[in-house]
């Protein structure tokens, strides 16, 4: 039969994840593309979602999202940032961060919008914009040292562009934005009266630096808070990417917004895990500590097994991905060597070109995620010692600090 998808969203085929995750199963290699941990959550947690359904928690949940819930996102954006959120009218609870962008997006961007794009970006973001009907405008991090071109990213702005869509810390690289360039990009919105969506799914996976939420800004900038969206997750720092359940703060009116296009997409849903991750959201400072101590000392693992391999490092201060530069191992095309790496080292990753809508920005960088048990990073880091091999020079390299 002819492919019946719509002619717009034929570009995007099956995600890069989706690829790699089969030619992990299909190959036996240790997955590190698809970013999703390999541990159960605390059975704390887990247990408040079987008390839940005993308790005859399993039918459809309020539109914006259990009370209780909301209450709880609402009291952790006042703990962790000193913000004043109102649980009623502030709050909309969704299916993961996936949800609550398609949802902000359709929800504010008309037709023939520009959207700008901090990239290299997750591909949700570029789907979504083109699911409303949007124009993605990419404004790329400078190389190595992933910087915001702030001069680039106020010439993107046109009297077209309804929002601007950053990512902090950042997928793929694990940059955390700094307060000045989130006050540049704040100062911008508040000129030209656009959008803020601001992803920080990873919040609480910084570890080289605090992460600064965008909506905080607003203490310096005034009217910034009628701009800024909030988009996170309890996927990551809970280890329930499955569960889905994620959540947008903003202004009422464009929370209101967003809450108008998912009654009709999705509606509700997840009913006994909104109560578990309400009482997530509550777990003790200590708790907090030790995902990121633990996340942490991954990332200091696969990290170290890189360096010994020869790849350079860029980034990785936070989230669970650490991205490297395949140059010195004489790698040009990062995408053609992660489909031969699973065959020939035993190890999937992911090229940071699908990322970027310019293939060229990226061409030999590629990022493995180490949201996995030590020992399987150990393993794979051991797989790919013989490339070391080919950069004769790296064996008398002292393993890197993650730089850049
Ligand atoms: N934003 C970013 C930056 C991500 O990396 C991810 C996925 N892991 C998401 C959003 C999607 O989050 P969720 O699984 O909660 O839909
Ligand atoms: N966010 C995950 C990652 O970056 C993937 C989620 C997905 O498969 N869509 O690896």
């Amino acid at each position: 039969m002819e492919n019946p998808l719509v002619q717009r969203m034929r570009p995007f085929g099956t995600t890069i994840f989706t690829t790699m995750s089969e030619l992990a199963a299909r190959t036996g290699a240790v997955n590190l593309g698809q970013g999703f941990p390999d541990t159960n959550p605390p059975a704390w947690i887990q247990e408040h979602v079987t008390d839940a359904m005993a308790r005859g928690i399993n039918q459809y949940p309020q539109l914006f999202g259990a009370p209780a819930l909301r209450e709880a996102i609402a009291e952790h954006q006042r703990r962790f940032y000193g913000l004043d959120v109102d649980p009623d009218r502030e709050v909309l609870v969704t299916f993961g961060a996936t949800d609550a962008l398609a949802s902000a997006l359709s929800a504010l961007v008309e037709p023939g919008d520009e959207v700008v794009v901090i990239e290299p970006a997750f591909d949700v973001y570029t789907a979504g914009i083109t699911l409303a009907g949007g124009v993605q405008v990419g404004v790329p991090l400078r190389l190595p040292d992933l910087t915001l071109d702030e001069a680039a990213l106020a010439a993107a702005i046109t009297p077209r562009t309804r929002a601007i869509l950053l990512n902090t810390p950042h997928n793929p690289t694990g940059k955390i934005f700094t307060r000045e360039e989130l006050a540049a990009i704040g100062a911008l919105a508040v000129r030209h009266g656009i959008w803020i969506l601001s992803d920080e799914v990873y919040e609480h996976l910084a570890f080289d630096a605090p992460h600064t939420p965008m909506a905080s800004l607003a203490r310096e900038i005034p009217g910034l808070d009628q701009w800024v969206l909030t988009i996170s997750s309890a996927g990551k720092a809970f280890s329930v990417t499955g569960w889905k359940i994620g959540w947008i703060v903003g202004p009422a009116p464009a929370v209101r917004a967003a809450a108008q296009i998912k009654q009709f997409t999705s509606f509700t849903g997840g009913a006994p895990f909104q109560p578990a991750i309400a009482a997530a959201l509550s777990q003790s400072d200590e708790a907090y500590a030790a995902l990121n101590d633990g996340m942490r000392h991954r990332r200091d693992v696969l990290a170290e097994g890189l360096s010994a391999a020869g790849f350079g490092l860029v980034g990785g201060h936070a989230t669970y991905f650490q991205v490297a530069d395949a140059a010195p191992l004489g790698v040009t095309d990062a995408a053609q060597f992660c489909l031969e790496m699973p065959e020939k080292y035993g190890v999937v990753a992911i090229p940071v070109s699908a990322f970027c809508s310019d293939p060229d920005y990226a061409r030999t960088l590629i990022r493995f995620a180490y949201c996995k048990q030590p020992s399987v990073l150990a393993e794979a880091s051991a797989r790919l010692a013989p490339l070391a091999r080919l950069a004769p020079s790296a064996q008398a390299r002292p393993a890197a600090a993650p730089a850049g």
